[in-house]
């Protein structure tokens, strides 16, 4: 049973007045969670049961996304809480490889898209594909920096045979070395045929992510079927993968009033819970120049980060990752995005091809391996390998689905700080500076 005991949420390294809210967040926040973990095991990945939760607190939900100052504070406390209680500072770190920026869809806030380049429009991407050996050089480079994901990423192309070269490659330099990876796909959404040849290829998890939850809003940005995608992480959850999806916070929507808005937030922040997949994440849109969107206003991080505190809070066993755009956006925001919950974050390792690589516009954001280990420490994480990570997940996930995972408010002074799967606590911050403490 976990238990997270609630001691004194407001800690003293909150700088600002807590309002009269902040008196009944807590109980609040403990009392949503408890509903939730009560219909976890016939909801989780099940759209209707979850529709109708989310319709209960829809309006609670929209409320925490607007959290500012000690409110919003309270909230990330509480979802860093579970997150311990979970992972106990247990941290996966990716090690990203961009395979390709070829693409043959349309994305409008991607500079990647089909429209840009090969001579065509005024923004000419310079485009490149690396060979299967050079995609397992740069996954020796992961390996020997003692990283267990290999992360290969890349606009969508029907020809995949270079990439199930590399991954059997990687997976046999993985044997060679007795060093276990794992290796994360995130190719766009392709063919179930292609999925399962990936798979046998040796690719163990597959990010698709879908902008947003409504259709018409995905649909607008993407030019590209929303229920087909959907669709196509059941048949990815089918083969055998651990999947995750995501979300753009602020991606700009058709019906833009600000009540619409608040519900798309919220149903987004579900997103993860509703599909049943085991990774969950959230980017503050970034405008990138030489697209359909270019001159819209960027995502708002503090709702970002709330969100993924209801994220943390819905799915403690989730990986969520302290995505790049939060520190494009502002300085520390990836430290802020571990202290609301999140426990991964991904560095890049393409150093040939980076330029070229234009998620956000050449102006992007790259993580750094000594960035993404320092933001990690900083926020009191520690490295583990992704197997622990996700042994951590399992047993989580496994308390979820049979009811017995719990919040319990209590005021003892416990100390012991180990996670549910008896993995040590490491890095963790000051314990002065912990209000919510962690006790088995
Ligand atoms: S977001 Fe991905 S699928 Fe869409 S255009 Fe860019 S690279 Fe292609």
């Amino acid at each position: 049973m976990a238990i997270v005991e609630v001691l004194d949420v407001v800690g003293d390294d909150c700088h600002s007045k807590p309002t009269m809210l902040s008196t009944d967040l807590v109980s609040t926040l403990q009392s949503f969670a408890e509903d939730w973990y009560r219909q976890f095991p016939v909801a989780f990945g099940q759209a209707d049961t979850v529709d109708r939760f989310r319709g209960k607190y829809s309006s609670l939900v929209s409320s925490l996304l607007m959290l500012r100052g000690s409110d919003q504070h309270i909230l990330h406390r509480f979802a860093d809480a579970i997150s311990e209680v979970t992972f106990g500072g247990a941290t996966m770190v990716r090690g990203v490889i961009e395979w390709t920026n070829l693409c043959q869809r349309s994305c409008d806030y991607c500079p990647m898209r089909k429209e840009n380049g090969s001579g065509r429009g005024s923004a000419n991407v310079s485009r490149y594909q690396m060979t299967s050996g050079e995609i397992a050089d740069n996954a020796k480079r992961i390996l020997q920096d003692g990283l267990s994901v290999v992360f290969i990423q890349g606009g969508e192309i029907p020809k995949i045979d270079a990439l199930c070269e590399a991954i059997s490659e990687i997976q046999r330099e993985s044997k060679r070395r007795a060093q276990p990876v794992e290796i994360l796909v995130n190719v766009g959404t392709l063919d179930e045929e292609r999925y399962a040849r990936l798979r046998k290829a040796g690719a163990g998890s597959a990010i698709i992510k879908l902008e947003h939850a409504d259709a018409e809003t995905a649909e607008a940005a993407t030019h590209y079927s929303y229920s087909e995608r959907r669709q196509r992480i059941r048949d990815v959850l089918q083969l055998g993968y651990r999947v995750g999806t995501g979300t753009i916070q602020g991606i700009p929507r058709r019906n833009n009033s600000s009540s619409d808005s608040a519900q798309g937030e919220v149903h987004n922040a579900f997103l993860g819970v509703e599909l049943g997949t085991h990774m969950i994440s959230v980017s503050p849109f970034v405008a990138a120049p030489d697209t359909p969107y270019a001159h819209e206003p960027s995502g708002n991080v503090d709702v970002a980060l709330n969100m993924i505190a209801v994220m943390r809070i819905l799915d403690p066993a989730a990986i969520i990752p302290a995505v790049s755009a939060f520190e494009k956006l502002e300085r520390g925001g990836q430290r802020r995005a571990f202290h609301a919950g999140a426990n991964n974050i991904t560095v890049n390792y393409n150093e040939s091809h980076g330029q070229e690589y234009l998620i956000y516009g050449k102006q992007r954001k790259r993580v750094s391996f000594a960035h993404g280990t320092s933001v990690m420490r900083q926020a009191g994480r520690f490295h583990a390998s992704a197997s622990d990570v996700w042994r951590l997940h399992s047993s989580a996930r496994a308390k979820l689905l049979h009811s017995e995972f719990f919040l319990l408010p209590c005021s003892a002074n416990r100390s012991t700080r180990r996670t549910s799967a008896g993995l040590r606590c490491r890095g963790a911050r000051d314990r002065t500076k912990r209000p919510l403490v962690y006790s088995k």
